[in-house]
């Protein structure tokens, strides 16, 4: 036996990391009915987005022109021409935003209706709050909607049925950094799902990753992001949504 497991061991610690080596799936959050919804923006808000055009966003590729799609007062995720990003760059902030998964949605897990909300994007990484169908849909529990994306689950599944509308509100508290790029004080997040605290005042542990440990890069403001996931299901909508900046003087 002891024999067997020495070869075993080495065998785990070479393996090559997995996604699934950073999923955790229970204990799973608990279903909370949201209250009706009600959200305009405040008279010292940034709007990103009226229902109008895209004329605060770029493609993050490129910077062009957005290329979402804009109609009946809502923007909706054109998956071919990728993430969406705001022109302007935030450091602290309060944002508000509504987001839709079609009425139709197929698919399962984390291909159902997977978007994401990146909270800062910067050239070495960023910070995703996560977007997708958490309606009577399972998936590792760090990774369902209004996750701090394999950080940190939501305390509480507020998730409106597909084809509703739902909404975020998040606080964001940017990571400072030393001048010789250490982490003087972490990135803190506090989101409210369909009014619902779903994150309080969490502390992230650096970057959103896929794959591996998450780590920090020094950075200074950045734009907001909307993912476009290659995930194969329909598109999903987004409106409304606004910034106050948290920024001294501003
Ligand atoms: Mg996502």
């Amino acid at each position: 036996m002891a024999a067997a497991a020495l070869p075993l061991h080495a065998q785990q610690t070479q393996s090559k990391p997995r996604p699934e080596d950073t999923e955790i799936w229970t204990p799973v959050p608990k279903v909370v009915t949201p209250g009706a919804a009600n959200a305009t923006p405040p008279s010292d808000a940034i709007v990103l987005f009226d229902g109008r055009n895209l004329n605060e966003w770029v493609s993050a590729n490129d910077g062009s022109p957005a290329k979402w799609t804009v109609a009946n007062g809502v923007m909706t995720v054109n998956k071919p021409s990728g993430d969406s990003e705001t022109k302007r760059r935030f450091t602290d902030y309060q944002l508000h935003i509504e987001w839709k998964i079609p009425s139709d949605i197929t698919g399962k897990g984390q291909e159902r209706g997977n978007s994401g909300v990146y909270l800062a994007m910067t050239d070495s990484g960023g910070y995703e709050l996560q977007v997708m169908d958490s309606y009577e849909n399972p998936t590792y529990v760090n990774g369902q909607a209004a996750s701090m994306y394999k950080q940190y689950p939501p305390l509480v599944n507020a998730a409106r049925k597909p084809g509703e509308w739902q909404t975020y509100d998040v606080v964001w508290t940017a990571p400072k950094f030393n001048t010789d790029g250490s982490v003087k004080s972490p990135a803190y997040v506090t989101a409210f799902w369909n009014g619902v605290l779903v994150q309080n005042h969490v502390p992230l542990k650096g970057f959103t990753l896929y794959i591996g440990k998450p780590f920090y890069r020094a950075h200074g403001a950045a734009p907001i992001l909307l993912q476009a996931h290659g995930d194969p299901s329909a598109p999903i909508s987004y409106r409304n949504i606004w910034v106050r900046s948290l920024e001294a003087g501003s």
